[in-house]
């Protein structure tokens, strides 16, 4: 568990704005505010997690409620004929900037593999 105030807190407590798509007792979805894509949003556990690195077995329900809104969304937003990606970026030199899990929904255009 997560000590530490963070950016992605004071989003969910509505003290910093954000473009909310999707909310419910779990998870908080909001558009990114620097989309690297023409779809991007951003879906957070309301649980105080820093990333993947912190999942026991006890978050095993929250991190698969992660998938399943991702997966929701994707239905909702029309996104599943043209694809879309899914990333989590854990520590430094993988990109991670915020220390609160999340996981990216990026859609709308064409991605490359291996991943930049
Ligand atoms: P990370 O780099 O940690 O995987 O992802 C953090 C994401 O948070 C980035 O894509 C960044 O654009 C987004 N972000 C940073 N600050 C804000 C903000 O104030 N509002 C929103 N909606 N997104 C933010």
């Amino acid at each position: 568990m997560s000590q530490n105030d963070n950016l992605f807190k004071k989003i969910m407590r509505g003290e910093i704005p954000s473009a909310k798509v999707y909310e419910d007792e779990d998870v908080y979805a909001f558009k990114d505010i620097a989309p690297a894509a023409p779809t991007h949003i951003l879906i957070i556990p309301k649980a105080p997690l820093d990333g993947l690195n912190e999942l026991t077995d006890a978050d095993a329900l929250i991190a698969g409620k992660l998938l399943v809104t991702a997966s929701k969304l994707a239905k909702e937003l029309g996104l599943e004929a043209g694809g879309y990606r899914c990333v989590i970026n854990t520590g430094e030199a993988a990109g991670q900037t915020v220390p609160h899990l999340h996981l990216h929904l990026l859609s709308g255009r064409d991605f490359r593999w291996p991943p930049g």
